[in-house]
Order: C-alpha cells, then structure tokens, then sequence
C-alpha cells in the first residue's frame, strides 16, 4: 500500500500541527482508493475535543462535515492523520482504535522532527509507503 500525498496537503496537515502544538493535532483524510495506492484528495483540519498532548478525539461535528463532503465529492474517508510528541509510529492505544478501523490508512506526524509515518491495520500491523507528489 502506498500513499499519494500532493506537497499542499503536506503542508496544510504540519501547518496545523505546529500550530495546535504542543496539543496533538487530528485530522480526518479524504480521497480515493485504487488497488494497492491511496490518493489523498483533501486534508481535513479537525478538533481534538480532549484538547491533550498525549490523545486525540476528533470532534464529531467536524466528522460529519467530512463525512458529507466525501459523499458531495465522491471521496471517501481514507484515513485519520495526528501528531505525536515521540516518534511517527503508532501507540498501543492506536492500534486499539486502529483494530476498530480496518483497511484506514493513519498518518502520524511527529512533533520531534515533523516527520511522517503512515500504517494500516489489516490483518496486521503494515507501513504504508508516503509519496509526495
Ligand atoms: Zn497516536
């Protein structure tokens, strides 16, 4: 699985994440699926309702609204993109959420060195390769 994710969105996504900084900063990534590659069509900017450094909650009105979008846009939700304040890899408390969400692609950036790293949860635990285009 790979991950096709234009610079603009890139830098939207770590623009909020600086900004929300030292907070954990969420997201809701909207796009398409094809065989084995991603493509990200728009990043969401979403709320974290438990406003923490160390958790996230996406606010469910911001969901929703992304949720509507995807249907007005035919995309779909291709992942949950939040920052960490440790390295780009997922927490045993995300890959509880992550088991709840199979086949979604979570990004994760890091507030260390605004690095990246994308994983999926199928059967198992995958790294999702990142291409910037
Ligand atoms: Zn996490």
């Amino acid at each position: 699985m790979k991950i096709l994710l234009r610079r603009k969105d890139l830098k939207k996504m770590l623009d909020h994440t600086k900004k929300i900084s030292p907070k954990e900063a969420c997201g809701i990534i909207l796009g398409t699926f094809e065989g084995d590659f991603a493509t990200v069509e728009r990043i969401k900017n979403t709320r974290n309702v438990l406003n923490s450094s160390v958790r996230f909650q996406i606010h469910p009105e911001d969901f929703i609204n992304a949720l509507n979008e995807a249907e007005r846009m035919g995309w779909e939700v291709i992942g949950f993109y939040h920052s960490h304040p440790a390295k780009a890899c997922p927490s045993a408390v995300d890959e509880r959420f992550m088991r709840l969400w199979p086949d979604k692609i979570w990004v994760i950036v890091s507030l260390i060195d605004h690095s990246l790293g994308a994983y999926i949860f199928g059967e198992k635990m995958e790294e999702v390769e990142i291409e910037i285009i």
